[in-house]
């Protein structure tokens, strides 16, 4: 067999050869060879429970889902200018989901690749590029995208919001500009300002782009009222609304498939990415008719990768699972449950200043007397989880969040053993770091 590499030489040709700016999990970063459900193992057979990877939707490696990846492989795989049943299928699965206002679908290969296709959709329908974005936004990667993502551009190595963005504060109810109860009428005024100062400029409002919880910046549930009413100033304002599901789609949300159907609002354009292809790189937006006749303007738009069969059947198979594992009551069930314990765990470890999330998409934010977040804290407690072979991963602007989005096959006694131990690294001695 292959003579196996030493951490040591992998990370030393890393350093070397590939891209500088990516950064790596842990200290001692882990190689991890196999992945099964909930579980992953690493080169020395060691098993780690996975909160963090919300990629993995339907568990790592799923057996159906390999499987009908490695068949159409096996049997052709093109781009989308042949027929295949393929295709459609996995259409046809996704509208199964999605409001029938919601009825065309482009295929992409990544979140970003959707954001990307949906910005150019705004421009296209409405004529106006100018866009409205939350705080500490993340929509992906490409120019267009960083340009949207405040995260990014208000982060290390940014330059601040482009001519064409307009940033209205991160709408936390915990620790935001308004705090409390009956937040969201506030937080939409700032949307509507940002529609003002658009106007005021002497432009129209191409779209409002937000995740229905907004992840990078520390799984922050959009307060009551709030998207229902920035829906209706972008309408109002001639703008679309994006609803970028592309980390909390697919059901981890419990109570609802997607995330925009928590608010009761329907948006044009529907990015989705991360869970849809089990870890296969797939990615899709969905938009109304109108939308996307618009965008039809003569000028092709082709994808070589994106809806080709390979992908297709895999992306299918994972909605299928879904369905027939009844994940999405299923992530109902545990999520409830692990945030019932959570809270639970707050009232024993004050400096648990929040529990947040709906489903299988929570937050933990750590905070000390004042409101003042624990970073240091936070970054111990996900590392010392990991000694106990789970692993989680932190967030938010200012580091102090704890998020947990596991495969929804996380069971209830996964839940069990998360809270045991977090019970017992929380009552270590860990406050003067
Ligand atoms: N939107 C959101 C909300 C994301 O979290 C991400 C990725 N973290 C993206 C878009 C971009 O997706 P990708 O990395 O697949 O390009």
């Amino acid at each position: 067999g292959r003579q196996a590499t030493s951490n040591a030489d992998i990370l030393e040709y890393r350093k070397q050869h590939l891209g500088k700016s990516l950064s790596l999990q842990y200290k001692v970063p882990i190689k991890m060879v196999r992945g099964a459900g909930q579980y992953l193992m690493d080169q020395y057979g060691r098993k780690y429970l996975d909160t963090v990877n919300n990629v993995a939707h339907v568990g790592h490696e799923h057996p159906a889902v390999v499987r009908a990846g490695q068949e159409q492989m096996a049997l052709i795989n093109t781009n989308s200018r042949y027929l295949h049943e393929n295709i459609n299928e996995l259409a046809k699965e996704l509208l199964e989901t999605l409001p029938p206002e919601l009825s065309v679908l482009h295929f992409v290969n990544s979140g970003s690749e959707a954001n990307e296709l949906a910005i150019r959709m705004l421009k296209a329908a409405t004529g106006d590029r100018d866009i409205i974005a939350s705080e500490v936004g993340y929509h992906g990667n490409t120019n267009r995208c960083i340009d949207i993502s405040s995260y990014k551009f208000d982060g290390k190595g940014g330059q601040g919001a482009p001519e064409h963005t307009h940033i209205f504060p991160l709408p936390d109810a915990f620790r935001g500009k308004f705090r409390g109860e009956s937040t969201g009428g506030p937080y939409a005024e700032e949307v509507k300002g940002q529609i003002d100062r658009i106007h005021a400029k002497g432009r129209g409002v191409g779209g409002f782009i937000i995740e229905p919880i907004i992840s990078c910046g520390g799984q922050i549930e959009l307060p009551e009222g709030f998207l229902a009413k920035a829906y209706q100033y972008v309408k109002e304002a001639g703008g679309l609304c994006i609803s970028d599901e592309v980390q909390v789609g697919c059901g981890r949300m419990g109570s609802t498939f997607w995330g925009f159907q928590l608010h009761g609002v329907i948006p044009d354009i529907v990015t989705i990415g991360k869970p849809l292809g089990n870890g296969h790189p797939l990615a899709a937006v969905a938009c109304t008719q109108e939308v996307a006749e618009k965008f039809a303007n003569g000028m092709e738009y082709f994808n070589t990768f994106g809806g080709n069969p390979v992908s297709c059947a895999i992306g299918a198979e994972v909605l299928r699972v879904v369905k027939r594992e009844k994940l999405q009551a299923h992530a109902l069930a545990v999520g409830t449950y692990l945030k019932q314990q959570l809270n639970k765990l707050s009232k024993d470890f004050p400096i648990i200043g929040d529990v947040r999330g709906q489903g299988l998409f929570l937050g933990i934010e750590l905070v000390d007397e004042k409101m003042e977040p624990l970073a240091a804290q936070t970054d111990y407690l996900a590392n010392r989880m990991k000694d106990h072979g789970i692993l989680m991963s932190t967030d938010g602007p200012d580091h102090n969040v704890l998020k947990i989005k596991p495969p929804l096959v996380f069971s209830q006694e996964n839940a069990e053993e998360l809270i045991f131990y977090l019970g017992k690294i929380l009552a270590e001695d860990f406050m003067k770091l």
